[in-house]
Order: structure tokens, then C-alpha cells, then sequence
């Protein structure tokens, strides 16, 4: 967990991330879920029992940087992460996060929704 802090302390943007040779089938990763617009894959650093990250196709750097035209593509990706929960068994509850910028945590800059769940989550979190 410290490192991931540190390494959102010192992340930057950039033009292309892991996420964006993943999303084209660069590098080799198992879907749990795949549309035109997005994918979903199990975090390679699972903070939980269940850790998907849905990414979409559109490189949107961050949630601060999205934009109005975005906002159904956001609601799809919302969609598609309460799906991947339920495909997932999580029935008894779970933890959607979507950190941003260096004191949101953010590690890759290409924006992504984070499905926690399979133990109790801690409030408020660290
Ligand atoms: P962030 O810190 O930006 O909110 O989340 C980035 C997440 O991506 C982290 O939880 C990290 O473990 C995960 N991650 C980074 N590189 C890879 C990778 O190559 N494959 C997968 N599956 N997850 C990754």
C-alpha cells in the first residue's frame, strides 16, 4: 500500500500508459469484460479478495480532465463495474473508487474504476 502512495507521489501523465497497451491487446491480460467501449481486468496488486479495474477504450488521462461529452461513456463504465461486482458475487456489498492526481492516489494516468470487494471495507480510507 506505501508503495502505491509513493508511486502516485511521483506518476505523471503521459501520452500512453500500461493501461493503453493493455486496452489494445498489446499485452496479453484476461478480460473479465469486454465492450466497444471499455475493458475490465483483475488489478496485477489486488488490495482485495475480488480487484477489477474497468478502463475504458478512451484514453481519458483523469475524472478531472473528463468532460461533458464524456458523462455517458462515465455512466457506462459505472454500469459495467456494478455488473462486474455482481459477476463477481459480490451480493454483500463492495467499493467503487476512482482515485485521481497525486493526492487521489493515482498511479496510471489514464482513468479507470477500481471494484473492491470479498471483506469489509474500512471507512474513511487511508
Ligand atoms: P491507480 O493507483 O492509478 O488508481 O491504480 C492503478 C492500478 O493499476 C493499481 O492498483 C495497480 O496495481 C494496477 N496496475 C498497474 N499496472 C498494472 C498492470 O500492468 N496490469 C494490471 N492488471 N494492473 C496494473
Amino acid at each position: 500500500m506505501a508503495d502505491e502512495i509513493a508511486k502516485a507521489q511521483v506518476a505523471k501523465p503521459s501520452g500512453d500508459t500500461i493501461f493503453g497497451k493493455i486496452v489494445r491487446k498489446e499485452i496479453a491480460v484476461k478480460f473479465v469484460y469486454e465492450d466497444d467501449k471499455c475493458v475490465a481486468f483483475p488489478d496485477a496488486s489486488p488490495q482485495a479478495p475480488t480487484h477489477i479495474l474497468v478502463v475504458p477504450k478512451k484514453p481519458i488521462i483523469r475524472l478531472s480532465e473528463a468532460e461533458e461529452d464524456d458523462s455517458a461513456l462515465l455512466g457506462h463504465l459505472m454500469i459495467v463495474a456494478k455488473n462486474c461486482a455482481k459477476e463477481a458475487g459480490l451480493s454483500k456489498g463492495y467499493r467503487i473508487v476512482i482515485n485521481d492526481g497525486p493526492e487521489g492516489g493515482q498511479s496510471v494516468y489514464h482513468i479507470h474504476i477500481h471494484v473492491l470487494g470479498g471483506r469489509a471495507m474500512a471507512w474513511p480510507p487511508g
